[in-house]
């Protein structure tokens, strides 16, 4: 997203100027249109965190508008309290806006998908019901004057030029949020979430910042809506209006910021300058997102991003280069011993762990086999604090790791990959990577919405280290490309160049030569020796006998969740039942 911002910067120069040049066209009808555009972004740009970026189904955020219009009308009218100057009522749009951001956004936090969006429907259709009964002070069906700012945004151009500039600066917020590891591990959390909170992404505490954020833009646009509006009632605010939000995003593309820009404008300007369709205008929508959900799912940001429509190269080979790796990982961080004492867990009636014991040194590679089902990857899990065992211990340095708290892990310095590659689809190779080291980010949110130093501070030592990350598991090359282009096996080197992002005192790797070329697997194995040799413990988890002989100095073989054989290489090769049970030879 960072690479399509700096393409899009073009286009947003063009926007600004024609916006700032649309006055000259002396048209005051289109200007009303182009405000009207530009309050509807000041909403969609915050929306668009959510559900572009997030991937929440947030559909009823007209609500938010509807409070920020009535919150701003209703503080300037001096009616029910003494008279605020619009400005001061649109500070305290935002406010309120984001306030009830929290309050839409909260159910996102335990609700799925469409459970979310009906709460945020359910939401709207409440709000709407209170503005038509709360008479003393919303006027009911009658309604409310919208606040008339004064000069120089009085009505008219400089209204216009008001609005503008507050929809540049909602532009420049989201976009610095977008390229920051926060717009990362948004994305992350929207196309792999176990993945993201492997990293160290704390879910609950970012959407949340995000509804604040979100919905305090949605405040602000509510409150220039009324004064646009020049007066308000609840029927200005239709579902139809809604859909309008939630569908400039989805025909803009996810994960972008023109692209939705392009879409709001579009939208609002499309049933206006096609005059005679007016009464067709949801038609039109609904007959615009048939189109571009069928011919480019992407939606407008995936026609603008044509760097990755160029072919790749054929036949990549991946080339490690286990030697750069002193250069990323940290040798004077604590590295230690993982114990497993007594952990049991079963899934219902299935016993996926009964009563492991396992001690992994740092510095060694310690091999996990066995046949299916025995229990590999929900050991695993419970390392990672995915499942709660229901009995045992996990130690780390001798501090009991804390379970059903994943992206606690990250702190440990405790990394992973997975069984079946976790992508982050829309995002490249490098934001894949960048996201491993989420947890050495300092800079907060507010400091990334306004670029401050430590931001860019953050993202250029982030970036250096994925790139070094990169060039270890030889993908550097690929570092600007989506990672859905990517082929299985250079997906899997990319996960192991995420999990070293982290700088991980102890790596599991969960197969991570299934799917790879023999000539793939002998590259891979000197890399994890690599790893090893600079003090982490790896925990291997592998099919491929010849893999885990070769590099594990420790090897341990389960069976429906038990030890069978544990021991050097040499002593499991020739242990009989393993070869017997498992190795069949
Ligand atoms: P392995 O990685 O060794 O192939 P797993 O750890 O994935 O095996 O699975 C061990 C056992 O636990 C299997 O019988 C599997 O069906 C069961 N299992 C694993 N995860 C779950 C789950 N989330 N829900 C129910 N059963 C599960
Ligand atoms: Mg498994």
């Amino acid at each position: 997203m960072q690479l399509r911002w700096l393409e899009g910067k073009a286009t947003f120069l063009l926007l600004a100027i024609a916006g700032i040049g649309l006055p000259l066209l002396d048209d005051s009808y289109m200007g009303v249109i182009v405000t009207r555009a530009c309050i509807y972004w000041i909403l969609i740009a915050g929306l668009n965190l959510v559900v572009g970026y997030a991937g929440q189904i947030a559909i009823g955020w007209v609500a938010l508008l509807t409070l920020g219009a009535y919150t701003t009308a209703v503080t300037t009218a001096g009616t029910v309290m003494p008279e605020l100057s619009p400005y001061l009522a649109l500070v305290a749009s935002a406010a309120i806006g984001g306030v009830f951001g929290v309050v839409v956004g909260l159910p996102a936090l335990r609700l799925r998908t469409f459970y979310f969006a009906m709460t945020t429907l359910g939401f709207a259709t409440i709000v709407t019901q209170i503005a038509l009964a709360w008479k003393d002070v919303t006027g009911g069906g009658i309604g409310v004057a919208g606040p008339v700012f004064p000069w120089p945004f009085a009505p008219g151009w400089g209204f216009y030029y008001f609005c503008l500039g507050l929809a540049a600066l909602c532009t420049w917020m989201t976009a610095n949020i977008a390229a920051s590891r926060f717009g990362r591990s948004l994305v992350a959390i929207r196309d792999a979430e176990v993945a993201a909170e492997a990293c160290g992404v704390a879910k609950p505490a970012l959407l949340l910042t995000v509804f604040v954020f979100s919905g305090a833009l949605a405040g602000v646009a509510g409150g220039l809506f009324a004064s646009l509006q020049s007066y308000i009632t609840p029927d200005a605010f239709t579902f139809d209006l809604s859909v309008l939000f939630f569908i400039a995003i989805l025909i803009g593309g996810r994960g972008s910021i023109l692209g939705p820009l392009l879409g709001t404008i579009l939208l609002t300007a499309l049933p206006e300058f096609a005059a005679p369709l007016v009464a067709w205008s949801t038609f039109l929508y609904a007959a615009l997102l048939l189109l571009i959900v069928l011919l480019i799912p992407g939606g407008i940001a995936e026609v603008l991003d044509y760097r990755n429509r160029r072919p790749l190269q054929q036949h990549r080979a991946i080339v490690p280069k286990p030697a750069l790796l002193a250069g990323l990982l940290d040798r004077t961080a604590s590295k230690g011993t993982l114990e497993l004492s007594g952990i049991a867990l079963a899934f219902g009636g299935v016993r996926a762990i009964d009563g492991l014991d396992l001690d992994i040194r740092a510095g060694e590679v310690h091999g996990l086999i066995g046949p299916n089902g025995s229990g590999k990857t929900t050991t695993l899990n419970v390392i990672s604090g995915y499942y709660r065992p229901s009995a045992g211990h996990a130690r780390f340095n001798g501090v009991d790791l804390p379970f059903s708290a994943p992206h606690l892990r990250a702190g440990f310095r405790i990394a992973r990959t997975f069984q079946t590659p976790r992508l982050i689809g829309g995002a490249s190779v490098l934001e894949n990577v960048m996201i491993g080291g989420t947890i050495d980010g300092h800079g907060t949110f507010a400091e990334s919405l306004l670029t401050l130093p430590r931001h860019r501070r953050d993202e250029a030592e982030l970036k250096q280290r994925a790139l070094q990350g990169l060039a270890i598991v030889g993908l550097e090359q690929l570092a600007a490309v989506r990672a859905d282009r990517l082929q299985h096996g250079e997906l899997r080197f990319m996960e192991i160049a995420r999990a070293l992002m982290l700088r991980p005192a102890f790596l599991m790797l969960d197969e991570p030569a299934a799917g790879l070329s023999g000539e793939e697997i002998k590259r891979l194995g000197a890399l994890i020796k690599a790893i090893s040799r600079e003090g982490v413990g790896v925990l291997l988890v592998e099919h491929h006998a010849d893999l885990i002989f070769d590099i594990c100095d420790r090897v341990t073989v389960l069976n429906l969740g038990k030890i069978l054989a544990a021991g050097t290489p040499a002593e499991i090769r020739s242990h009989r039942e393993v070869v017997s049970a498992y190795l069949g030879a």
